[in-house]
Formats: C-alpha cells, structure tokens, sequence
C-alpha cells in the first residue's frame, strides 16, 4: 500500500504489520514503567500529530506499543524532549531531501532499524520511523 507521510513516500505492508503487533504484547514505554514512559503514555494519542495517528491507523502501528521511547531532559518548565521509535514493515520510496517537522518540535524521519527494534521486526523489509517530540509532562507526580 502506497502512504504518504510529510514529503515521504512509502510502501508499506500493512497487513504484515498489522499481524506483528498482534504478537507484541507490550510497548517499550509500558514494559519500561518508569515515571518518563509513564508520562509519555499519559500523552497519548495526542503526543503525536493527528498525520502520524492516521499514517499509524492505515499502516497498522499501534501507537501504545512502541519499541523504545526516551526522555532527552526539559525544554522549559513542564516541557520535556523525548525521542522515540516504531516499527512497521515497508520501504522508502520517495526520501525528502529537508528535514520533516509536522508541528511544533516534532520531527520525523524513516531510518534503518536500530538495535532497539522488538524482536518481531528484526528481519528483510523493517522500517523504523524516529520521531523527536516536545511533550508536557501530565503526570501529578514530579519528574
Ligand atoms: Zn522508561
């Protein structure tokens, strides 16, 4: 299936895709747990941009099991920078040649996979989109 994301073009097996994350049973940030993923989790779904809620539903990612999320330290009182990582199976078919930001400090780029891959996508055919995002922190309790 043909999906467009910013100036990307991709082809992406969703149907596969959608089959791997039947057999994830949870995200990096919920297995993690700590008070960083937990607030990450608490910023669902609108810590992401609605594009990438919709490019997520048409290629078959579920956005809560991520393979790994990471808090990079504050941006200003109550804004924090986090990075992070999700899976899908597919290829890159038109790269953009400038940077892709979607709204304010979130970034976006499809890499190779990295070592953080799940297990279930370690193979031929693995996509991994690398975000960066500036997230509020939503949780009572203090960093
Ligand atoms: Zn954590």
């Amino acid at each position: 299936m043909r999906i467009e994301l910013g100036d990307y073009v991709l082809e992406v097996d969703s149907e596969r895709t959608k089959i791997t994350y039947r057999d994830i049973v949870t995200g990096g940030a919920e297995g993690c747990g700590c008070s960083y993923c937990r607030n990450y989790l608490a910023t669902l779904p609108q810590a992401l941009p609605n594009e990438v809620l919709a490019f997520f539903a048409k290629s078959g990612i579920d956005p809560r099991k991520d393979a790994e999320v990471y808090e990079q330290g504050p941006i200003s009182p109550g804004v924090r920078s986090y990075g992070g990582e999700y899976y899908l199976w597919g290829a890159v078919v038109v790269e953009p040649k400038k940077k892709q930001v979607l709204s304010k400090g979130f970034e976006f780029a499809f890499v190779p996979p990295s070592p953080l891959a799940q297990e279930q996508f370690r193979g031929e055919g693995s996509l991994c989109f690398h975000f960066d995002a500036e997230l509020p922190w939503v949780l009572e309790e203090d960093v």
